[in-house]
């Protein structure tokens, strides 16, 4: 493994979610990294969760691109960069600028957005470029648009902590924002009255530290909201006076309520109505309120109704604008918002200025002295990988992301890269389903060896400092986009020497005509110098000129004033409308705690990979009778797009009907478990955001004639099985196995999956052939260095326990059982990623030990005192059994 070379240590942001932690990073004399969290950053205070506490262990350079290709060819930077330009330019010639497309990311910086936006809308003339945001938040930004004029996030951190009523709708908080969920939970330890409600289909973690979980019918939040609405009505928790001054289209969103009293939506939404009554109650009486929405509002056919749903509910009740309350969206990636502040989607222009507006493109043409500007949409990133399809686009760059796994319909994504004459992809790493398609591959720079600026979930925007020299030829997205600009004919509009000079520019545009008539104004830092630029701290928005560099303390929205055009908000007569499933199951997918988007980082950590190791498909137990499947067996699950094989997790808390499946697992750690291979191409029809949480499904037991489970050294080239998944492990790899057909020999099976011919100074095996089943361990001296469990059944080993043993001293037959014996420790499923504590050694402290409580638990086994990501795990594990004992 080669290691990075040294360069200093840094305060930067954490690249995973939209929470944007602080971090600090440093470099020891020998090239090792480590992080821990900013204790000065605003967003987390110190905090870090399981992802980011691991971000040290997922920064070596196996796998890394770190020099251009061509076909497959390294080449120098000045050929690869002169043959896309040369490509781009020709295919603009021929067949004009909407026949080309930029498909970007959330992981970007805002200095690299920015600079592709400007390239695509002001210079090559196209709207054609679209960000992986689109999956992400789309509906967010359409609702808001609808709603306030703007694509306004008028909430912050803090008013979390000071609200009286939290719900979180559509969001598992505890996983997906695990540092935004632990502010929750202490200030309501410091604040016991604190009451959290949260609406999900599936009873999450989160659910946990709820007062009330209403899991309703998938996609029927609208009816809930509606109900809400109803319900309020008449009351005086309805602001009239804020309605008439600072609001329209109240009397017919009102309408559209209407029919939605308790019984009704209860029977549409499948709660139970003393349940609904109770939320609605608890709202009525709580002014400080604040509805947290997230994918599970956002991801849907729905998803813009959903957001105005939420928002009119708001509006109603006048609780906006105002300390501890507010409709707010988090975010899922570490840049989703400074995408959206510099026009990365399609229907946006830059700073937040709208592409069908003459006086804003005016503005944006004008400032950047372009020779053209859009003055439609470009396509959205479901329809863009169509035209791609059907022809229409002919060449695509496609930066930092991974669409063949992360897109719906996936495989269709897929065929559209191969039918697309001319890809090229910027990524940091050389084998990803994606890479795999491009003609031209451009090594980008990673986490730690790039500067620039993200914004977080609640308008933060921080500096990712550079703490690591960049490793081979690699270079930063900005870079190569602006040296593709300056081939292409544009070098004079395209002259950065450096990132901070793009952040002054867009901090320029920001301001530029504005005087408060846009929300996203950064002015206060147009002028300021690479000095100044490198010592940023962490500021909200906005920063007008007038204000301090530090940010400004406005808060949006506090007078009453909107940025539509007569400066009210606006109420969306929002309508109740469920896509009709059939039959089958309704499948939902999300995060697990510990990975992120598709593992390319995260599944280089032993730690992270070790919480949930294999993906599945969590179903309820009478779903399960029915179809005729056990836990832990293989399923297939099959839409109309297309059919995965997948482990079962049956369980009580996933509603009967519904099935989930986390998203994170791509072909390069599993045979066929690409969730979004399922995924139809369904969107919202405002947004297009695609609907990723409700496809119908068809579930049936695989079939699998025989089970396996491996630990090894090396990764598996070819594991020779109809069904597998590996994970990284300490030292090595382990892989789950099963296949259709028993093979004739289970030693040559053996031979040929470890690349080892059977040796019998090394190998040690138990054969118990009347039961189908089959053991080997290699053992080299007295090293255990690769080990093989076969059954008829799902394999009942203790995986924490082998994968411990993995490079260890072992006595043979020992090793054979697969369980530690008596005297040796067995930790069991890693639920502590920090300090590797299993379920095991928690639920010996609670029984054995008394542990009563999360503290008790940490101060006995360490599990939860670090990062505090697995602390809603510990609670359930105490929940069950002090009760149970
Ligand atoms: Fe990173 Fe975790 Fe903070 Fe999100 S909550 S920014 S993943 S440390």
């Amino acid at each position: 493994m080669t290691k990075h070379v040294k360069e200093k240590a840094v305060r930067t942001t954490c690249p995973y979610c939209g929470v944007g932690c602080g971090i600090v990073a440093s470099v020891d004399d020998a090239g090792e990294v480590t992080v821990c969290g900013d204790e000065e950053h605003p967003s987390n205070y110190g905090r870090l969760c399981s992802k980011g506490s691991a971000l040290a262990e997922t920064l070596d350079l196996d796998d890394r691109l770190l020099e251009p290709e061509i076909d497959g060819m390294q080449v120098e930077w000045a050929s690869a960069l002169d043959h896309v330009a040369g490509v781009f330019k020709k295919t603009i010639e021929k067949h004009g600028p909407d026949s080309v497309a930029f498909y970007v990311s959330g992981q970007l910086l805002t200095e690299d957005y920015y600079v592709a936006n400007k390239l695509m809308k002001g210079f090559i003339g196209s709207a054609n470029i679209d960000t992986n945001s689109r999956l992400c938040m789309a509906s967010s930004v359409a609702g808001h648009m609808r709603a306030f004029g703007s694509d306004t996030v008028p909430g912050t951190f803090e008013d979390l902590e000071q609200a009286n009523l939290i719900v979180l709708t559509g969001s598992n908080l505890a996983w997906c924002h695990p540092v935004l969920y632990q502010r929750i939970v202490a200030a309501k330890t410091k604040r016991p009255e604190m009451r959290i409600v949260v609406i999900d289909p599936r009873r999450t973690v989160t659910c946990d530290s709820a007062y009330l979980h209403l899991p309703l019918k998938p996609d029927t939040d609208v009816a809930i909201y509606l109900g809400l609405l109803h319900a309020l009505q008449g009351s005086s928790v309805i602001d009239e006076t804020y309605i008439s001054d600072h609001t329209q289209g109240f009397a017919a969103a009102l309408k559209r309520a209407s029919e939605f009293d308790l019984v009704t939506t209860a029977e549409l939404t499948g709660l139970d109505k003393a349940d609904l009554q109770k939320f609605y109650h608890w709202v009525a009486e709580t002014e400080k309120t604040v509805t947290v929405y997230s994918q599970g509002v956002n991801q849907s056919t729905t998803g813009t109704d959903k957001v105005n749903a939420i928002i009119n509910t708001h509006l109603a009740t006048g609780r906006i604008g105002r300390p501890g309350m507010g409709p707010f969206s988090v975010t899922g990636q570490p840049n989703a918002m400074g995408g959206r502040e510099v026009g990365g989607l399609a229907n946006q222009l830059a700073a937040h200025m709208k592409i069908e507006n003459p006086e804003h493109r005016d503005l944006v043409q004008s400032f950047w002295r372009s020779p053209t500007i859009p003055k439609k949409p470009g396509l959205k990133a479901v329809d863009l990988f169509k035209a791609m399809s059907m022809g229409e686009i002919k060449a695509v760059w496609v930066i930092a992301t991974n669409p063949v796994d992360s897109l719906p319909n996936a495989s269709e994504v897929e065929n559209a890269l191969c039918s697309c004459p001319f890809v090229v992809v910027s990524d940091i790493v050389r084998t990803t389903d994606t890479t795999r398609h491009a003609n031209v591959l451009l090594p980008a720079t990673g986490w730690g060896e790039k500067d620039g600026t993200v914004t977080n979930s609640e308008r933060r925007i921080s500096r990712q400092r550079r703490f690591l020299r960049a490793p081979g030829n690699t270079r930063s997205d900005w870079w190569m986009i602006t040296e593709v600009a300056h081939r292409m004919g544009w070098a004079e509009h395209f002259d950065y020497p450096d990132a901070a000079t793009i952040f002054r520019e867009h901090a320029s545009m920001s301001a530029a005509n504005n005087d408060g008539s846009r929300d996203f104004d950064i002015g206060a830092y147009s002028d300021i110098s690479p000095e100044q630029y490198d010592a940023i701290s962490p500021f909200q928005w906005p920063a007008a000129r007038s204000r301090s560099p530090e940010g400004s303390d406005k808060r949006f929205f506090a007078d009453g004033q909107f940025f539509t055009e007569n400066g009210r908000a606006t109420f969306v007569a929002v309508e109740h409308q469920r896509p009709e499933n059939g039959a089958g199951l309704t499948l939902n997918t999300g995060r697990v705690r510990d990975h992120w988007h598709t593992m390319t980082r995260t599944g280089k950590s032993s730690r992270l990979s070790a919480h949930l190791a294999e993906p599945f498909v969590e179903i309820n137990k009478s779903d399960a009778e029915q179809i005729g499947i056990l836990d832990a067996e293989l399923a297939s699950v099959e839409s109309v797009c297309g059919r995965v094989i997948i482990r079962t997790l049956i369980t009580e808390r996933q509603q009967e009907g519904s099935a989930f499946i986390p998203f994170h697992w791509t072909d390069q750690f599993t045979a066929k478990g690409r969730v979004n291979s399922l995924i139809t191409s369904d969107i919202d029809p405002i947004s297009g955001q695609p609907g990723f949480k409700s496809t119908p499904v068809q579930i049936s037991p695989f079939g699998a004639k025989w089970y396996g489970f491996a630990v090894s050294q090396n990764r598996f080239r070819k594991p020779g099985a109809d069904y597998w998944s590996s994970a990284k492990i300490d030292v090595g790899w382990r892989t789950e196995l099963g296949g259709l057909s028993v093979p004739g020999d289970w030693t040559e099976f053996a031979e040929t999956l470890f690349e080892q011919s059977y040796d019998a100074e090394k190998w040690v095996s138990y054969f118990d052939a009347a039961h189908g089943i089959y053991r080997f361990a290699i053992i080299d001296g007295k090293r255990l260095i690769g080990a093989l469990f076969l059954d008829r059944r799902p394999v009942a080993v203790s995986r924490a326990w082998v994968s411990a043993q993995l490079g260890e001293s072992v006595v043979d037959f020992d090793v054979l059982s697969g369980r530690a014996n008596a005297g040796q420790p067995d930790p069991g499923a890693v639920v502590c990623a920090c300090f590797g504590v299993g379920t095991n050694q928690i639920l010996s402290s609670i029984r054995n030990d008394n542990c009563r409580t999360v503290t008790d638990v940490g101060k006995r086994v360490r599990a939860g005192t670090n990062c505090g990501s697995c602390i809603p795990e510990i609670q359930t594990l105490l929940g069950e059994n002090i009760l149970n004992g």
